[in-house]
């Protein structure tokens, strides 16, 4: 029988790991699949750990995965895909958001032969005006740029083993997941989930991170930003052309044309286009030094095995 692994993030979900469990147990033996559940703990300060420990404790169908440090929740997804040793694997949050009965359904759809099966949300839950006009904003111009409907999409997925060790073969240090598995190609299809509230604890976005996300994800996933900067010069050209045949003009008729502020405001506008443009680039080149320096994209500081309890080997 084939297995199905589940990967789940959690940072600060201490609250949440026992009733996760407890879901997710109810819907995969009622449905009668086989699975094992892959918890990574990214650098939780509260109690997680020591919930994920005594949840493997008890059951030999859960492993932990504990991060040195906060590393993040694409790390965390990552770490969870290398340590999965399922023919099929899942990405679910870990605030019971995403529903424990689609993967039921994703489940079906990967034994019909699907091997990306995206988990697409209905609804976006219950949200602060907020929080779901600032999402919705990044989102749209992400999606714009990134030609992958990002408002719906999720980070709740399935995929086979070869399309995870196909994701797992990119060298990239920042991975954006959400995007690349669509990127990935392969057999793929959806399944409609409804967004529940948040079960327990908070939110971890705030607007900061959320600005954060979407530069690094547009960066890391296209460069059309730097394509922008072109334009910019091309206008600024055609505007000074324009501004030199005008002045040229107005000179052979006998009146120079009066410019102190004139000038001032166009150097101001060429002064500022030139700085966001450096900014953009700069953008980049930080993120070429990162990527350059190779550092392992999360540091694994100890393994916990379900039953057999704590051990040191790092894969
Ligand atoms: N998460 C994580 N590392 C982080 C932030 C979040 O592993 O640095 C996990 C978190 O535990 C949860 C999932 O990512 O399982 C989604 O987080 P959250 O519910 O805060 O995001 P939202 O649902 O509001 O987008
Ligand atoms: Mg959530």
């Amino acid at each position: 029988m084939s297995l199905l692994s589940v990967v789940i993030p959690a940072f600060n979900e201490e609250q949440m790991i026992s009733r996760m469990c407890d879901e997710v147990r109810r819907v995969l033996e009622g449905a009668d699949i086989s699975y094992e559940l892959v918890f990574v703990n990214d650098g939780s300060t509260d109690r997680t750990a020591e919930e994920i420990s005594s949840q493997a404790a008890k059951d030999s169908r859960i492993t932990g995965v504990q991060f040195s440090r906060n590393f993040g929740k694409e790390a965390a997804i990552l770490a969870g895909l290398a340590y999965a040793t399922g023919d099929v694997t899942a990405v679910m949050d870990c605030d019971l958001q995403h529903p424990p009965e689609t993967l039921v359904k994703m489940y079906r759809k990967w034994q019909e032969g699907f091997q990306v099966i995206e988990g697409i949300k209905k609804n976006r839950g219950e949200e602060s005006v907020f929080h779901r006009e600032s999402a919705g904003f990044f989102y749209r111009i992400m999606s714009g740029i990134m030609k992958v409907d990002m408002e719906n999409t999720s980070d709740f997925k399935m995929l086979d083993r070869q399309v995870v060790k196909t994701v797992l073969s990119m060298p990239e240090q920042k991975l954006f997941f959400r995007a690349i598995s669509s990127w990935v190609g392969y057999q793929t299809t959806t399944v409609e989930f409804e967004v529940h509230e948040r079960a327990a604890g908070m939110s971890k976005w705030t607007v900061g991170s959320l600005i954060r996300y979407a530069f690094t994800n547009i960066v890391s996933f296209t460069t059309i930003p730097l394509q922008f900067i072109s334009i910019a010069g091309g206008i600024c050209f055609v505007g000074s052309l324009v501004l030199i045949i005008y002045s040229l003009v107005q000179y052979f008729r006998g009146h120079a044309v009066e410019g102190y502020t004139t000038t001032i405001l166009v150097m101001l506008l060429i002064g500022s286009a030139i700085m966001l443009s450096l900014g953009i680039i700069g953008f980049y080149i930080a993120r070429i030094y990162e990527e350059v320096r190779r550092r392992p994209r999360y540091i694994v500081s100890r393994i916990i095995n379900g039953n057999a309890g704590e051990t040191n080997d790092k894969k």
